[in-house]
């Protein structure tokens, strides 16, 4: 366990109750704020710390980082440090934090020099992410997926022996706080007859997480699912917007296209892998038992509270989802290694999401697709109006945090706006 987990660490910053970042989290993003280039910041209470100023000012020499890698609009080329350097930073950054460290608290003007309100930066997206797969490994989403369209044999006979996933599109990923178009396409609007082309009004959210990777092995060599927590940086929040009428038309036989690549948002601290090991758990029993490659050993679910909200224009936002991550019938370790079983060539910086997480309860569907279960039963907002999908103006709020030991680990949120389409 890493030192820097300890639930006892207090730091000399104070950090407000109920903040996602106490020491124990210490996240990693890309800040801008006036006067200064995007770079390298840390999350500690409403704080963030400045790496690339900390850098220059010789804290982090142990490290010997060129300033290049800290004044970045990415963290891909930190992340290209390996594991290994990636978390000794995060212990480093700890040890100044701490209450009873005066290397940093009592350097001259050093809150003013190395901190930033965090209410008063722009978060950038975190990564360039070259390569971005989407798993599908919530079997409560597949199984709710597939009763719509066949109630006698709703989960595929591969889904309990593959993480399925499809690769989508890493251009279109968002930082959240970015807002985009209502999507246009093909829709079948009645069968037997030639579809249209207008705007989806089906637009959907789906609930999930992704996980970012360090450089794998050389392409042809694999990862196993004990050596995946040596290849995954850290995880974000992830809200894969989905166009339900779209993807009806198009997705028979090749799979999801159009419907899901004009936007995705992520939250914009990467919480790390490290920071998340207290919080890991045991998912649920798999059975039929896996192939070999896919066995792993330990606890390798991880315990995140999840929610979603909806802010209607104008309006007060009204909380219509609560899941968790350790629902997930799939576990990261086993993506990965599915990912690369093949030889596949894994990169710094690349992206897999979880796949739509949904819980077992019914106000634990991550998705409007199944809370209204095909817009059958609309969700009523606070303001009184209904919602079968997202409509224009609409906010999507998704919040993760993990909690024990009195000790709240946070993603903070991904939020993004519907804007009409153009
Ligand atoms: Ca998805």
């Amino acid at each position: 366990m890493s030192r820097a987990n300890d639930p006892g660490l207090q730091s000399w910053i104070s950090v407000p109750e109920e903040s996602d970042f106490p020491i124990q989290n210490l996240p990693f993003g890309i800040f801008q704020t006036d006067g200064l280039s995007p770079r390298v910041g840390v999350a500690i209470g409403d704080q963030v710390l400045d790496l690339a100023a900390l850098n220059r000012d010789g804290f982090l020499t142990a490290f010997d980082l060129p300033d290049s890698i800290l004044e970045n609009q990415y963290l891909n080329d930190f992340i290209k440090l390996g594991k290994d350097k990636t978390s000794a930073v995060r212990e480093h950054l700890s040890d100044l934090l701490q209450e009873e460290n005066a290397v940093l608290r009592d350097a001259p003007d050093a809150v003013n020099k190395y901190f930033h309100l965090q209410a008063s930066v722009q978060m950038l997206l975190p990564v360039q992410p070259g390569d971005y797969t989407d798993f599908y490994s919530s079997e409560v989403h597949a199984t709710n997926i597939g009763r719509m369209f066949r109630p006698d044999n709703p989960l595929m006979p591969n889904w309990k022996y593959i993480p399925v996933g499809y690769h989508g599109r890493s251009s279109t990923i968002i930082v959240s706080g970015e807002h985009f178009h209502r999507p246009k396409g093909q829709i079948l609007e009645k069968d037997g007859e030639p579809p249209v082309f207008r705007a989806s009004t089906q637009l959907d959210f789906e609930l999930e997480t992704a996980f970012i990777t360090f450089d794998g092995p050389a392409m042809g060599q694999s990862i196993t699912t004990s050596e995946a927590e040596q290849y995954i940086f850290g995880m974000v929040l992830f809200n894969d917007w989905s166009a339900r009428d779209i993807q009806r038309w198009e997705y028979v036989p090749l799979g999801p296209f159009l419907a899901k690549n004009f936007a995705s948002s992520i939250s914009p601290w990467v919480v790390t892998l490290d920071a998340l090991q207290p919080f890991y758990c045991e998912g649920p029993v798999q059975d039929p038992p896996v192939l070999d490659y896919l066995r792993f050993n330990g606890p390798k679910n991880i315990d995140i509270s999840l929610e979603v909200g909806i802010i209607p224009e104008g309006n007060e936002e009204t909380t219509v989802c609560h899941s968790n991550f350790k629902y997930m019938y799939w576990n990261i370790n086993q993506q990965l290694a599915h990912q690369t079983v093949n030889g596949c060539l894994v990169r710094a910086g690349d992206m897999y999401g979880s796949g739509t997480i949904s819980a077992p309860a019914e106000d634990g569907y991550g998705s409007m697709m199944e809370l209204t279960w095909r817009g059958q039963n609309p969700l009523t907002m606070k303001d009184g109006s209904t919602r079968k999908f997202i409509e224009d103006g609409d906010t999507v709020v998704i919040r993760g945090w993990c909690e024990r030991n009195g000790i709240r680990v946070g993603f903070g949120e991904v939020s993004s706006k519907v804007l009409p389409a153009i």
